[in-house]
């Protein structure tokens, strides 16, 4: 097939690449050169001008950061509705409103064209291995066009609803228990337990988690961890705080109480406010741990 892809960031450009190697034939689109410049190296066509996406395509797939990225896309000048066929499906796998989600749906469908939204789990390591889980939403019909697409890129797809809302409350835990984690590793620190004893441990009882194998804040434990390359993303902390948010409005809106997605929010929210936006989102034990010199109190 013909897919354009928009946004090679640390999940779309490993994505494209597994589409690319399931023999699919990708025009790829992003604003950042850097991007551009990583896509190429990758073997993968790239185009400079958002509407050359368009041209061809049997599909489309954005992963860009925000809602306001994805309303650009899709709805702004030279954007995807009024630029593709109505033979295109249009596949959305950003975090993004549910607002924006529906708004960007009713948009596409009224000109006539299919929308799926797709936020996906499984982190970098999923998007590299082709292992993401796709959280459908759309019109059953569309769904099964998007299926083939996606299995090339992901080995769950489904369940469909509430696509949106199902990513959030995931990403709420994700972010409640990775910040758990990292006061665990915090702790063993001071007492002096060392950290792959203490993964060990936790990696076989009841502490065992999808975080604390992949992301283990403690530096040379877990293989590929960003706390090995000093917290270079994988996901970026902007990125959490952004999902952390929705969650909240969400639970807020539904008058669900949520206490420590509350608390997470507010304490990636002062990680961020620091300055460490771009860091890995499991960069927090540096804020978790503060600076210890002095050593066990
Ligand atoms: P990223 O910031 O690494 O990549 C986003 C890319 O989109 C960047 O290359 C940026 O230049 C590009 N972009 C922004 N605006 C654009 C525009 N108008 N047109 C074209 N390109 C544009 O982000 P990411 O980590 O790849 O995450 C993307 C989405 O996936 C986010 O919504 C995030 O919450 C979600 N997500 C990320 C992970 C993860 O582990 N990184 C996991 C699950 C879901």
């Amino acid at each position: 097939m013909n897919i354009g892809f928009v946004g090679l960031g640390n999940m779309g450009l490993p994505m494209a690449s597994n589409l690319l190697r399931a023999s699919h034939r990708i025009a790829a689109y992003d604003v950042s050169p850097a991007a551009i410049d990583a896509a190429k190296k990758a073997g993968i066509r790239t185009v400079s001008r958002l509407e050359e996406v368009a041209e061809e395509a049997d599909a489309i797939i954005t992963m860009l950061p925000a809602g306001a990225d994805v309303r650009k896309v899709y709805l702004g000048d030279g954007g995807l509705v009024a630029t593709v066929s109505p033979r295109t499906l249009l596949i959305d796998t950003s975090t993004i409103e549910v607002e924006v989600a529906r708004e960007v749906g009713q948009a596409s469908v009224a000109a006539g064209i299919e929308m799926i939204d797709a936020p996906v789990s499984g982190g970098t390591g999923g998007a590299k291995a082709g292992t993401l889980t796709f959280i459908v939403g759309g019109s059953a019909a569309a769904v099964e066009r998007a299926k083939p697409i996606l299995q090339a890129m992901g080995k769950n797809v489904g369940p469909t609803g509430h696509g949106q809302a199902a990513k959030q409350c995931n990403n709420m835990v994700a972010a409640t228990s990775l910040i758990a984690v990292c006061e665990a590793f915090a702790m063993a620190e001071r007492i002096g337990l060392d950290s792959r004893k203490l993964f060990d441990v936790m990696s076989t009882s009841s502490a065992k988690c999808a975080v604390l194998l992949e992301l283990c804040p403690a530096p040379n434990v877990v293989p590929d961890a960003p706390a090995n390359r000093r917290f270079s993303p994988g996901f970026r902390a902007a990125l959490m705080l952004k999902d952390l948010r929705l969650a909240q409005r969400t639970a807020s809106a539904a008058g669900a109480s949520t206490p420590l997605g509350a608390l997470a929010t507010e304490l990636y929210a002062l990680y961020c406010g620091a300055g460490n936006g771009g860091m890995d989102e499991s960069g927090i034990f540096t804020m978790i741990r503060g600076e210890q010199k002095e050593g066990p109190r």
